[in-house]
């Protein structure tokens, strides 16, 4: 069993950078994963002996006509399909906007376990940070820098406690 870790958050909050980091470029073989959708970027992972497979949902779709905020609901429903924990992505610098109210909403109705990272936390107050994003109801935000690695180690263990 490899758990599927699926990356959602709106466009550059570092979705992308995240799932660099935690695959390091690997190319999970998608033929051996039944029931994943082939039109996703999908990695290999592995923290000590448990490999999993991370999920990064933006920017391989065209550019839908419907606009950002259908995009991002697609992308967030097709997360609660696949995935086994969602990471959700935001960014400690802009702070906490209306598309992060968006998807955190639809994201606490889902049964999946998700955990809220906030990311671009290097050299801002992460107590701040937390505390503002404390208000989307995911639990206790986690201040990670994707960029500099920050985090990103404890991010992946709190993911996949339990699995
Ligand atoms: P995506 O659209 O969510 O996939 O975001 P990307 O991974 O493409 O990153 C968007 C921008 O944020 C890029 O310019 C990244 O270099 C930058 N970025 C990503 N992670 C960090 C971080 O931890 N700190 C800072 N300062 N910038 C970051
Ligand atoms: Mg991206």
């Amino acid at each position: 069993f490899k758990p599927v870790v699926v990356i959602v958050g709106r466009p550059n909050v570092g979705k992308s950078t995240l799932f660099n980091r935690l695959t390091r470029s690997r190319d999970a073989l998608v033929a051996d994963l039944p029931g994943l959708t082939r039109d996703r970027h999908y990695g290999e992972g592995r923290v000590g002996d448990h490999p999993f497979i991370v999920v990064d949902t933006g920017g391989f779709e065209p550019v839908a006509k419907e606009g950002i905020m259908a995009q991002m609901a697609k992308q967030t429903v097709q997360a609660m399909v696949e995935a086994d924990v969602v990471i959700f992505l935001t960014d400690g610098r802009i702070g906490l906007t209306g598309h992060d109210r968006e998807i955190g909403e639809r994201l606490r109705k889902s049964s999946r376990k998700v955990v809220l990272a906030i990311n671009k936390a290097e050299g801002i107050s992460h107590a701040t940070a937390a505390a503002e994003f404390y208000a989307l109801g995911l639990g206790e935000p986690l201040p990670i820098s994707a960029a500099h690695g920050d985090g990103v180690t404890e991010l992946i263990e709190i993911a996949l406690e339990g699995m």
